[in-house]
């Protein structure tokens, strides 16, 4: 059936009261029939629910559907991106593995591999965006997994996932990509090759600012280590927020579709401006890697990222300005929101090291909202004008 369709009518079995909507099962655990039947289902004989840090109604809902969005054989929920991320590469690693990541990845992404993976023994090497050629020469005998992300956070780049998957394949390495920013709508990577696809569900999936969540789908096997590793060391996703999470995916491909006319309507807004210049964004045609963005996502996603003339002085005027837009550290909500950065998220960095994760003074990153497009252009507009 269509993703649309997928996305609505993937349900949970009716109960005896026949609900249209699924309801929420707030349950920590099910019971037996019999000895029997507990027994035959702790030796997993039989496929059902026993407690809900292993399985739940609405856990299940969540994540089939998104293994069908993302045409993977199987998955599991998480609590946030974040545990997803870390239970999936924790589950797959040894000690003495290596990873080779895009180093333009998620802040905590980082973080993880710099300062906390080494505890453990496993080793990381980056490679930089625009150098995917270069990431062959990175292998290792005990490199185990390839990580990215695209596209990429803040910096809004986008690596080619046909050539990460050949690569992948080449040397039997397991690709995994963080699709946060596309969203299972916009962009499946495990038709280029990927392995496994994680997601932060708190960002488009939700969509609303509402909950956190994770989740990884994919390859059948790789699920199921992962799985066994996550029913014992427990970072379930609370039934309540998949619920929340389903209900949000009924909506996922509509309100993408106008996250996205509106973020190419900013953009080229942005564009003709004076004081804001390398306006990125997917869909351009002045994007870097506008051609594979065009070949592998379905349109440009609601992320737009741009240098505000001035940089660190011009930058923290501009956020000061913004009137309509939220200065939030958030994005994929419905309402719009401006992060610069330098003055905020990342000003404990030295220069280096901002520049390394691909941030400069004057970047200015945008989470394009479903306000009406003409309001946020008034307000960066304005807040452009006050920084001359
Ligand atoms: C937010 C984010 C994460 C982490 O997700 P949480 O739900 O906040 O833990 C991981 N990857 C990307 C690309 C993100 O934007």
């Amino acid at each position: 059936m269509h993703f649309e369709t997928e996305a609505i009518r993937t349900q949970t079995e009716r109960t005896q009261f026949q609900e249209h909507s699924t309801p929420l099962y707030l349950t920590s655990s099910y019971v037996f029939e019999d000895a029997e039947d507990m027994r035959a289902s702790f030796a997993e004989e039989k496929e059902r629910n026993i407690y809900s840090r292993f399985t739940n109604p609405n856990t299940s809902e969540f994540v089939e559907k998104i293994t069908r969005m993302e045409g993977a054989e199987a998955g599991f929920a998480f609590a946030t991106g974040m545990s997803a991320v870390f239970s999936s590469l924790a589950a797959l690693l040894n000690s003495g593995n290596h990873i080779i990541s895009s180093r333009a990845v998620f802040g905590s992404t980082h973080s993880l591999f710099t300062k906390f993976f080494p505890k453990w023994n496993i080793s990381h090497s980056y490679f930089k965006v625009n150098e995917v050629e270069k990431l062959e020469s990175l292998i290792r005998p005990e490199t185990k997994i390839i990580f990215a992300e695209s596209p990429t956070n803040p910096g809004v780049d986008i690596l080619d996932l046909e050539l990460l998957g050949q690569i992948a394949k080449k040397h039997d390495l397991i690709l995994i990509i963080d699709n946060c920013f596309a969203t299972p709508y916009l962009q499946n990577p495990i038709k280029f090759g990927a392995h496994l696809v994680i997601h932060s569900a708190t960002k488009l999936i939700d969509g609303q600012g509402r909950v956190l969540g994770g989740v990884t789908v994919g390859n059948a096997d790789l699920v199921r280590d992962i799985y066994l590793f996550s029913r014992n060391t427990g970072p379930a996703l609370s039934p309540f927020n998949a619920w929340v999470l389903s209900k949000s995916l009924e909506t996922l491909p509509v309100r993408l579709d106008r996250h996205c006319k509106n973020a190419l309507k900013l953009a080229e807004f942005l564009e003709k401006q004076a004081n804001a210049e390398k306006v990125k964004y997917p869909f351009l045609k002045s994007h870097p890697q506008y051609q594979i963005a065009k070949k592998q996502m379905k349109a440009g996603g609601n992320i737009i990222s741009f240098e505000i003339k001035g940089g660190l002085e011009a930058g923290r005027k501009f956020i000061n300005a913004i009137k309509l837009c939220s200065r939030s550290a958030n994005l994929g909500d419905t309402r719009s929101i401006v992060t610069h950065p330098a003055s905020t998220t990342h000003s404990k960095l030295s220069e280096e090291e901002r520049l390394e994760a691909g941030i400069s003074v004057g970047l200015v990153r945008i989470s394009v909202g479903l306000e009406h497009p003409n309001d946020v252009i008034a307000d960066l507009k304005q807040a452009l004008n006050s920084i001359e």
